[in-house]
């Protein structure tokens, strides 16, 4: 075990109570890419602004055709070794919560239950009308979409329906936050992996956990925005430092 994988589990072994911070970068190893790496989502096509979906039907139907490309791959990945190891880490009741930027769902396919789990950005694997947040389920939009460039409309309410994602522009969702920023005030350790700590508010916690005494790590391949207030930092990959730390294969 390299020192600074000992030093993570001695962190880990003398919390009494932790956060597990992801972003995107928990999922490459999962075969889904993240945005900010070389060759990320990014590189190849820029997010779509919630008021651009609201305004226009013709970034609705842009939004629907880049889902209908990457929903398949979406549900084809398998939790990996970090999304195991943070869930054992649940299990043993050291970890308390689990806060994600990710929308991708597996974390909870991981055995996350959804009592640990916050999902600040929202979850891509169904959809919900903006206006009445009816629960619609994607397989019927995505076949109609498909079939003719249908865009969905609310069966409820005639309301616009869109992935229960958070976009850039969306207001985020007011009790997730909340309950991120009480379990952030409520812990020990925080451990972020996978986050390149760019995306607002969402990066405000790692710095509000150190603010308020708690121990902060970082695991990211890249450098990050608050790398200089961590007590430790792993540049590294995920899966095999979090799943060596734990003692999960
Ligand atoms: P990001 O793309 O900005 O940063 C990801 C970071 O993870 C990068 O710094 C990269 O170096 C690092 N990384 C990638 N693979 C890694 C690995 N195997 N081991 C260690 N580090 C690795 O992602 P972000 O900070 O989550 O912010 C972007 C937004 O993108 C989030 O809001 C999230 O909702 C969304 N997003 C989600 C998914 C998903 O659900 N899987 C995928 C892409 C983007
Ligand atoms: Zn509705």
């Amino acid at each position: 075990m390299s020192a600074a994988i000992t030093q993570l589990a001695e962190l880990i072994g003398s919390a009494r109570r932790a956060v597990c911070f992801t972003g995107a970068g928990i999922s490459t190893e999962s075969g889904i890419p993240d945005f900010r790496s070389p060759g990320g989502i990014w590189s190849r096509m820029p997010p779509i602004e919630f008021q651009d979906f609201l305004s226009s039907e013709e970034m609705r139907r842009e939004a629907w055709r880049r889902k209908l490309a990457t929903d398949v791959p979406m549900r084809a990945a398998l939790p990996n070794r970090g999304h195991r190891a943070i869930a054992e880490l649940v299990r043993r009741g050291v970890c308390a919560c689990v806060i994600t930027q990710n929308i991708d769902g597996l974390h909870q396919r991981s055995g996350v239950p959804d009592d640990k789990l916050v999902e600040l950005h929202g979850n891509s694997t169904y959809a919900a009308c903006l206006d009445c947040g009816l629960r619609h389920e994607l397989g019927p939009i995505l076949a109609a979409f498909e079939a003719d460039q249908t865009l969905p409309l609310c069966t409820g309410c005639g309301g616009i329906v869109k992935t229960a994602t958070i976009s850039f522009g969306q207001r985020m969702p007011v009790r997730a936050v909340e309950r991120a920023e009480r379990e952030t005030l409520g812990c020990d350790l925080f451990v972020v992996l996978g986050s390149s700590l760019v995306v607002y508010p969402a990066a405000n916690l790692p710095r509000m956990a150190k603010m308020n005494s708690a121990k902060l790590v970082v695991v990211n391949r890249e450098p990050t925005e608050q790398d200089a207030i961590a007590d430790l930092v792993i540049h590294a990959d995920i899966g095999p430092t979090i799943g060596e730390a734990v003692g999960v294969r």
